[in-house]
């Protein structure tokens, strides 16, 4: 404790918190607070310094360039700090801005929330309530525990979280039966690792040191992305593939392992089953290097160098290949097939046997939560609807915004819409539809938020969010295999309260008299810790709460190391082996240069609604910094020299992208960063990225007036890179 100058006191302590943004690193975070307790006894409290935690395995002392300022964001002027209501009269557009809402106390803001929800459950039906919420906060009591037993309980309709990787999930699980993969830390063993689809420097930073570390001991680092990220940038190979073919490069360096004998047999004997069907299937002439070259747009010569170079990685005393798969290849109609594909490389080669072998796409299996304790899901039957309610896909908001109720079959349409851990109105595809839905008067909208973002500019009631500096909660990683604790640092800002608290508050005045509803934060999360699953064992609230993080409990060879599906113990499948049945068949996306959408030349270039290196989705976007750290191409159409010579654009000139679904106006930069045939621009808030992008129907928009609402071929996913567009000059204003 300091004594201070002018009177009283000041004393600082650190609390471990744990980064909550939706991020493979989960980093654990020491947050230093400082209590300041003045001459008349009055304290004050203020988080001064964030820091990565050292302690941590894999955070490693350093937080990302988008968290490292995180209190400017906590303590930001522009963060919502009271329940706010629309005026009355005020039309939904999305330029009004904050200034037609009024502060309403807490109390009026649930209690309307209440009347108009029961007033609509009874008129419609509780199935016209829609929740929506995503990742947000990926904290396992802000992700999902009191809001799903609230909307359970309520009838609500079920909401299936489908607009980030539930095609890659549920393809890697069809091929592993679980969704576990290299550890982190041992990348830094590999002799080659391939990041595929993944902008590691981008969005998965702590897994930078350990492909470093085996760089500096002789691995390669290849990069397959189409566009030249700063990962690809600083690769010693960089191969940009055209967008949606990833599954078919995966096929031909089969095909080219087969054909050469390069596959493990005796592993895949023991570990797999289906390897000779795909053998077949691979060794067809369809899948030849030089077939797939056509397709890929990588050489046949690289692609046989790359195969071989990974099947023989571990191979007599060689270090061995190590896949970062990332969830941008799954974000096409055939993304579930794709993944499975790439899965099933390591599955042929052996490479699991190796410290440092196999691939990772994501680790959240190391964390046997328990989710139906959490969510309970039979509250659905003591609901008004007696049933479990309908599930409408979070990828097709427009759809059921505009569409849904149309039609007898599909229950009723959606009149009220409860938005949190998300912004639809800018991060889900088809956005000229989501728009047009959020408009409706008749559509009653709740959004809790940190910020006035572009959802909350279509709502009917604000109300404010905490940040994970200011509730507490457990955490897994879908990029490690630390549990942690993210402990409470300060107190809420002004008055805004976390996820559970808002629907404890609102299950009371709804009624609902279940004891479930009383349940505190800890009895969340010690309910969420209740398993009997071995990699929990020995891991306690209380522990965590002191330590911070722990390992969680995976299997260990004889020599202590975690070897994910080095044998077949580690396989969840029904066959309990590693499935290469049924066989990956490569299909073009439809809106891809080789898909049917391409066959009338209206939309000839494929669009990359990429996600921005400074932003996570559209978090970040709305501060000075970030925005900064963004600004060389925030509001550029990157494009290959030859698509805007044959344009006659020029770089910096304005530009208009546009295909059957909307139109984004922009600034070309041609330098090189995506291949021929393929554009991209980054994802902001709408109408951040450029001051004039705006929708067919007025709107401020991003680049998902762009997306489409077509679904992946696995998972019901969202398909944010397959999209065709074409691109013009923007004409001058008369
Ligand atoms: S966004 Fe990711 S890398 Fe950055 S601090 Fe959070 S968890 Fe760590």
């Amino acid at each position: 404790m300091e004594t201070l100058e002018a009177g009283g006191s000041v004393e600082r302590r650190v609390v471990h918190a744990v980064c909550s943004h939706d991020c493979p690193d989960s980093c654990g975070v020491l947050v230093t607070v400082e209590t300041q307790t003045d001459a008349n006894g009055v304290k004050s409290e203020r988080a001064v310094k964030i820091a990565g935690d050292p302690k941590h395995p894999i955070t490693r002392g350093f937080l990302c360039g988008k968290v490292a300022k995180y209190l400017d964001r906590v303590y930001s002027p522009e963060r919502l700090l009271y329940p706010m209501r629309r005026k009355k009269g005020a039309a939904k557009e999305s330029r009004a801005g904050i200034t037609v809402f009024e502060r309403i106390s807490w109390d009026e803001a649930l209690d309307e929330i209440a009347a108009r929800l029961e007033a609509i459950a009874a008129e419609w039906g509780p199935e016209s309530i829609l929740p929506y919420s995503y990742a947000g906060t990926i904290g396992k009591l802000g992700f999902g525990s009191m809001d799903r037993r609230f909307f359970h309980r309520l009838g609500a309709s079920q909401l299936d979280r489908t607009i980030c990787s539930e095609a890659g999930g549920v393809a890697l699980k069809s091929v592993y039966g679980a969704k576990l993969g290299t550890p982190t830390e041992d990348f830094a063993h590999a002799g080659l690792v391939i990041a595929w689809g993944a902008n590691i420097h981008g969005n998965n930073i702590h897994l930078w040191p350990f492909v470093e570390e085996a760089r500096r001991k002789g691995a390669r680092l290849v990069v397959i992305d189409p566009y030249r990220t700063r990962t690809a940038a600083v690769a010693d190979e960089h191969l940009p593939i055209r967008p949606g073919t990833d599954g078919m490069l995966a096929l031909a360096m089969m095909h080219v392992i087969f054909a050469e004998g390069l596959e493990d047999r005796e592993y895949m004997a023991a570990c797999t089953v289906g390897g000779e069907e795909l053998r077949a299937h691979a060794l067809k002439a369809e899948h030849a290097p030089e077939r797939a070259a056509e397709i890929t747009g990588i050489d046949a010569e690289t692609i046989r160098r790359l195969a071989r170079e990974y099947a023989k990685a571990g191979r007599e005393g060689s270090r061995p290949a190590a896949i970062r798969l990332n969830y941008g290849t799954q974000r096409s109609e055939n993304g579930g097939t794709t993944v499975r594909a790439v899965c099933m490389l390591p599955l042929i080669t052996g490479a699991w046997k190796y410290a440092g072998g196999g691939l990772q796409l994501s680790t959240s299996g190391g964390f046997p939560w328990n989710s139906a304790a959490l969510e309970m899901p039979e509250l659905m039957e003591a609901s008004e609807l007696g049933r479990r309610a309908r599930v409408v896909n979070m990828s097709r908001l427009g759809h059921a915004l505009t569409e849904l109720g149309s039609s007898t079959d599909d229950g009723p349409p959606v009149k009220a819409l409860f938005v949190y851990n998300s912004n639809p109105a800018a991060v889900a595809p088809n956005q000229n539809a989501v728009l047009r839905g959020m408009t409706r008067e008749d559509l009653f909208t709740v959004v809790h938020e940190q910020f006035f973002t572009d959802t909350a500019a279509y709502a009917d009631i604000v109300l404010p969010a905490t940040t994970f500096l200011e509730t507490k909660d457990v955490q897994g990683a879908y990029g490690h295999f630390y549990i942690q604790m993210s402990n409470q640092a300060v107190a809420p800002l002004g008055e805004a309260r976390n996820n559970t608290w808002l629907f404890r508050e609102l299950a009371k005045r709804m009624g609902f008299m279940e004891p479930c509803f009383a349940d505190s934060d800890d009895a969340l999360i010690d309910q969420a810790m209740a398993t009997d699953d071995a990699k929990f064992a020995g891991i306690t609230r209380e522990q965590l709460e002191q330590e911070g993080h722990l390992p969680v409990g995976l299997p260990k060879d004889a020599s202590g190391r975690v070897l994910p599906f080095s044998d077949a113990s580690w396989f969840g499948t029904a066959s309990a082996r590693g499935g290469l049945t049924p066989v990956p068949v490569y299909m073009p996306p439809a809106e891809s240069r080789g898909g049917a959408a391409a066959k009338d030349g209206r939309f000839p270039l494929e669009f990359l609604g990429r996600k921005a290196d400074n932003y996570m989705n559209t978090t970040f976007a709305n501060l000075p910094a970030h925005q900064k750290m963004e600004a060389a191409r925030a509001g550029m159409l990157e494009m290959h020299p030859s698509d805007a010579a044959a344009r006659g654009i020029g770089n910096g000139d304005a530009v208009e992208v546009f295909n059957g679904r909307g139109l984004v106006r922009l600034k070309a930069l041609v330098d090189g960063v995506v291949p021929e045939g393929v554009v991209a621009a980054r994802l902001g808030w709408n109408g951040l990225a450029t001051a004039d992008a705006v929708g067919a129907d007025g709107h401020a928009v991003n680049v998902n007036a762009l997306t489409s609402e077509r679904l992946t071929d696995m998972g019901g996913g969202a398909t944010f890179y397959s999209v065709l567009v074409e691109v013009r000059k923007a004409q001058a204003a008369s």
